[in-house]
Formats: structure tokens, sequence, C-alpha cells
């Protein structure tokens, strides 16, 4: 079994397979919208989510996919979906092309590291990947850049992450059997109950703090893996961060979460 950590968790990305009720046309990924009468038709990628919980059909805009969500309760139709979709196609279109596309890692372009914007170099001649104030200098082909930037960010996160986590293990007399570094999706941390730990190699891209507030809830959760106020206690003993860190990886976490994909 493992242990979810509500408080650090971003949202899930999967998609729900959705059941075609029978007066209902398949559920399109993309659907043509035209904003205004009048004016071209833009297409628009449509992520449907089928929901037991919703009383009723609602759409939200998912700045990581760049897709409207159009969430149907159990009983509604992928038809009325489609109806509101055009109802509503100009305040669709518009908050789909206000999202900007994420910044590819290419020489010139910047990256975060602890907050802190870092420049991208390509010095062919160099050997390896440096960081050298404010620069991320990489060596080696231009087409290999990318990889080799994404690969230094995940060693970079494994260093921070390690470094993180002594105080706090320390200071509950806890032992970690492993820390590792992940691409996750869904949760910036997580802790197995053999006392694995897991983190997002993205939050290297965070400010300390908010790292230091999901290393300090995982390894909280090595004396009390669940979310009963003694746990939420001891988190407060090791960090003054934790509304603060939650309220910035809701707010800024979808754009460390496309980083890479440019
Ligand atoms: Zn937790």
């Amino acid at each position: 079994m493992r242990r979810e950590s509500p408080p650090v968790k971003c949202e899930r990305l999967m998609t729900t397979r959705l059941q075609a009720l029978p007066d209902s046309p398949p559920a399109p990924d993309t659907v043509l919208l035209r904003p205004r009468a009048l004016m071209p038709e833009v297409a628009c990628r449509v992520r449907w989510r089928r929901s037991a919980r919703a009383r009723r059909l609602s759409l939200r805009i998912c700045p990581l996919e760049g897709a409207v969500v159009v969430t149907l309760p159990m009983r509604a139709s992928v038809k009325a979906g489609m109806a509101l979709l055009h109802e509503n196609a100009h305040w669709v279109t518009q908050h789909l092309r206000g999202i900007k596309p994420a910044e590819a890692l290419a020489p010139g372009a910047t990256v975060l590291i602890g907050d802190v914007p870092h420049t991208i170099i390509h010095a062919p001649e160099r050997r390896g990947v440096a960081l050298e104030d404010g620069r991320l200098v990489v060596s080696g082909a231009v087409e290999f850049l990318p990889r080799r930037v994404l690969d230094f960010l995940r060693r970079e996160a494994g260093q921070r992450l390690l470094a993180a986590s002594i105080p706090h293990a320390e200071a509950l007399c806890v032992r970690p059997r492993a820390i590792r570094v992940k691409d996750t999706r869904s949760r910036w941390g997580s802790c197995a109950p053999d006392g694995t730990l897991a983190f997002s190699w993205r939050l290297v891209m965070a400010p300390g703090w908010v790292l230091d507030y999901v290393v300090a809830h995982e390894v909280a959760h090595l004396r009390e893996l669940n979310h009963s106020p003694r746990f939420w206690a001891l988190v407060e003993q090791l960090t003054p961060h934790h509304d603060a860190a939650n309220a910035w990886l809701k707010r800024e976490g979808p754009r460390l979460l496309r980083v890479g994909e440019g």
C-alpha cells in the first residue's frame, strides 16, 4: 500500500475512460470551436472527465495540458458536454490562447535552479555540465543539450533532496531506507511503507524552502505514516513553511511540470 500525501499532491492527470452513453457520439480529443460568429474555427484540445461526484457539467482550463477539461456527471452525455463547449467557445479559445508554450531547453533559454534563473550556455569545447554564476554551461553536441540539461537537473535534485533530508531525519531519529528521484506528475513526494522516500526531480527548480518543506513532510511520514494531528505536529516541528510551500506548489507547480516538454 502506498501512502499518498494530499497536501503535496498535484492534480492527477490520468484521463478517465469515457463510456459513451446511448445518445452520445465518441468523445473527441480535439474540438473545432468558433469563438464568435463569422470568425474562423479554432482547434482546441479537450480532456473529458467522467465524475461520480460532479453534480453538473463544467469546464475548466488546464494550463499544464493546454486543454479544456470537460467534467461530466455520470448521467450526462458527451453531446451535452459538446453543447456547453460551443456555448462557451469564446471563453475557451481566449483562455487556451493565453497559455504560454513551455520554453524549450536551448542555448540562451533560462532554467530555474532553486528559483534562480540560469541562462543555458552551449560550450561544445568544454566537458560536462557546470553551474557558473547564473549560467548553466553545457558541453557536447547541441542536439543532446536538452537531455544533458535534464540529466544535470535530476542529479542536482538528488543531491539537494538528500542534503535536505539529513537534518530532518536526525531531528526525528529516523533513517530513510532510500531516496529516489522520479518524474512523477501526480505528487511531489511520497513515502512507502518500507521507508523509501521518492521525490519529483522538478523540485530542484523550486525555492529551497519549498523543496525543504516537501522533504520534511515525507521524512515526518517515517514516524507517522498517516496525516493525523500527530503527523502535522512533527511537520510543524521541522518547518514553518507548510502553508506557504503548498500555496507556492499549487500556483507554480504546473509551470515546473512543463519544463523540458517544449
Ligand atoms: Zn503526506
